[in-house]
């Protein structure tokens, strides 16, 4: 439920009324503008009298949210969020590329790979340390030796970490990660879930592979139920039936979550696509459908990484697409600027 208040918060008919409400066991976001207050209910309001909302004199209106996610809802929340990562914001008209290899693989590996990549213009740096594979012959990961590897890339290029987390039994590991990935087999793991609403580390949802947009954003809404507020949503490729590509990118799934949410939304062209050729029209699309960011696997030597070589793009090429990333996006603000 939302309530649309005139005044302040600090006005004593305002104050009268959040106490009224507080006093149900209902929490209360509040958001204040410069005319009005906004008051976000989030617990059981199904009790609560609309017309005895009204009866306060500083209720200006009253509406039920009809969608099961509440605090990533922008109905609650109009202005977007934006995530402060170690000076990089996200969201909000802040736009970020995350690049990296999909597996950290040795020390030399990820400090050339995040060097070469910041260069080019990311700010943050991705590598898997943990890796969730199809075949348990395939490469694990270094685990907590790749977090290792991954901090001394952090030291010499000051790149934040974005890695995943694939259980939480290994959350011990993720002290110094900037973020923790939450990837698209792990969407709905709620119990992890739950356990990252208790930390105030930003989050990295992906969305999983046969997931709506709605489950993603209560996936997202058990992260904030917990009290973390910090995540950040990522379109990855759904499955269908299309067999040309590893994952069908959902475009669309782009400016429907801007409607839904105030939670910035980043694109991985990477995974939706499996194939570096059409990592670079899908990343500049994903910009000009208005992502807040990118998240690109990029290696040194993509035929012989250990995993997801054929969707990796190799340093020249991601230089080229960095540039390309930078063009669109002044040309989606000129637009913006000119209405
Ligand atoms: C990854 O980012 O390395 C990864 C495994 O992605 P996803 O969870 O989207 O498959
Ligand atoms: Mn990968």
């Amino acid at each position: 439920m939302v309530i649309i208040v005139k005044g302040s918060i600090h006005d004593r008919g305002v104050e009268d009324l959040l106490k009224w409400i507080e006093a149900k066991n209902i929490k209360v976001m509040v958001q204040e503008g410069v005319q009005k207050t906004i008051f976000g209910l989030i617990g059981d309001t199904t009790a609560l009298d609309i017309d005895a909302i009204k009866s306060f004199s500083a209720v200006e209106d009253v509406k039920r949210i009809q969608e099961p996610y509440k605090k990533a809802n922008r109905k609650m929340h109009m202005k977007d969020t934006v995530i402060n990562v170690g000076g990089y914001k996200i969201g909000g008209g802040n736009f970020q590329i995350i690049a990296g290899p999909c597996s950290v693989e040795s020390k030399e590996q990820i400090c050339s790979i995040a060097k070469a990549v910041k260069k080019a213009g990311a700010n943050l740096m991705r590598g898997g340390a943990f890796k969730p594979r199809t075949s348990p012959y395939a490469f694990q990961g270094l685990k907590a030796e790749g977090i290792e590897y991954l901090k001394e890339a952090k030291k010499i290029t000051g790149m934040p970490i974005v890695t995943e987390l694939m259980s939480l039994s290994d959350l011990d590991c993720f002290n110094d990660v900037d973020v923790i990935q939450v990837g698209a087999r792990n969407m709905q793991n709620f119990s992890m879930l739950k356990e990252l609403g208790k930390c105030n580390k930003p989050i990295l949802l992906k969305r999983g592979l046969a997931n709506t947009i709605e489950e993603l954003l209560m996936s997202a809404e058990y992260i904030m139920a917990g009290g973390n507020d910090n995540v950040i949503l990522c379109e990855r490729g759904i499955r269908t039936f299309e067999q040309a590509t590893r994952n069908t990118l959902d475009i669309s799934a782009i400016p429907v979550l801007k409607e839904k949410t105030h939670l910035p939304i980043i694109v991985d062209p990477s995974h939706a696509s499996g194939i570096s050729s059409l990592v670079e029209p899908l990343a500049l699309a994903a910009v000009a459908a208005g992502a807040d960011g990118l998240i690109i696997e990029v290696h040194n030597n993509p035929s012989c990484a250990l995993c997801d070589g054929a969707q990796s793009l190799d340093i020249p090429s991601f230089e080229k697409l960095a540039g390309k990333i930078f063009k669109v996006r002044e040309c989606m603000l000129s637009f913006k600027n000119a209405l």
